[in-house]
């Protein structure tokens, strides 16, 4: 699914040159659960940003569903992304003048697809995500979980192939991150792939495989006895 190697990755600051990420391997197949963890600034984000083809590599290869992910153009990018990845991030980043319903359809929006039917999809993942009640709100009007669950919907209704998460539960109390975990593990139990970036060791817990990042290095990567929430 994702196979990266050798990767590295700088940011220029103008006075020095920091590298950030130091030779990447990782390889990661068709629904797996992958938390990666590290201390901050350890580059989780930045690897994830370039995974989520959000940020571009300085050299090694990433290859996505086995498309070399090399020198894209935005448009180009732009298409991968919305035909391979769904995001979720810990600040929601949802639209606040836009409804529940129109937030989760806005991918298809940009996927030309007609207006009825964008609702119609929308309104089942809002379903899905529990929260088809909720479908008129808008943003202002849901707690932090419900906002992320009108975020995982809308990552979901381009049916992409793997879900990237950074933080998720970073903003959410323990027992709303205990419900957005449960909902992750249901959505990879029906085989989606997903990557959580997280410095919550309950959270990584609740996946299926440990990946732990140190001075720009993948100091472990472990499957674990994943605890199933229910
Ligand atoms: P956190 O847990 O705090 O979110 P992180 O592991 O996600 O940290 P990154 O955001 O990947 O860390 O950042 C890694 C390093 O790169 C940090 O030292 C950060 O300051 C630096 N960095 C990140 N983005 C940029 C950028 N666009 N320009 C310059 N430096 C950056
Ligand atoms: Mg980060």
């Amino acid at each position: 699914m994702l196979l990266i190697k050798d990767l590295h990755k700088s940011y220029d600051t103008g006075k020095s040159k920091l590298h950030v990420l130091k030779g990447i391997d990782l390889s990661i197949a068709e629904g797996e659960f992958v938390s990666i963890m590290g201390s901050s600034g350890s580059g989780k984000s930045t690897l994830l940003n370039i995974i989520g083809i959000l940020d571009e590599k300085d050299s090694g290869t990433y290859e996505l569903d086995g498309i070399p992910i090399e020198d894209l153009n935005e448009t180009k990018a732009a298409e991968y992304r919305s035909r391979f990845l769904g995001f979720v991030f810990q600040s929601f980043n949802l639209i606040g003048y836009k409804t529940a319903l129109e937030n989760v359809a806005l991918p298809l929006y940009y996927q030309n697809i007609p207006r009825k039917e964008r609702n119609a999809r929308a309104l089942e993942y809002l379903e899905k995500v529990g929260l088809r009640q909720w479908a008129d709100h808008l943003p202002n009007e849901l707690s932090g979980g419900q906002k992320q669950r009108v975020a995982i919907a809308r990552a979901l209704i381009t049916d992409p192939k793997v879900i990237l998460a950074d933080e998720p539960t970073g903003a959410l109390d323990s027992k709303t991150t205990y419900d957005i975990m449960k909902l992750l593990q249901e959505i990879n139990r029906e085989g989606k792939t997903i990557i959580v970036v997280t410095h919550e060791p309950d959270v990584a817990a609740e996946t299926k495989r440990n990946v732990l990042l140190k001075d720009g290095r993948i100091e472990s990567d472990e499957y674990i006895e994943q605890r199933v929430l229910s």
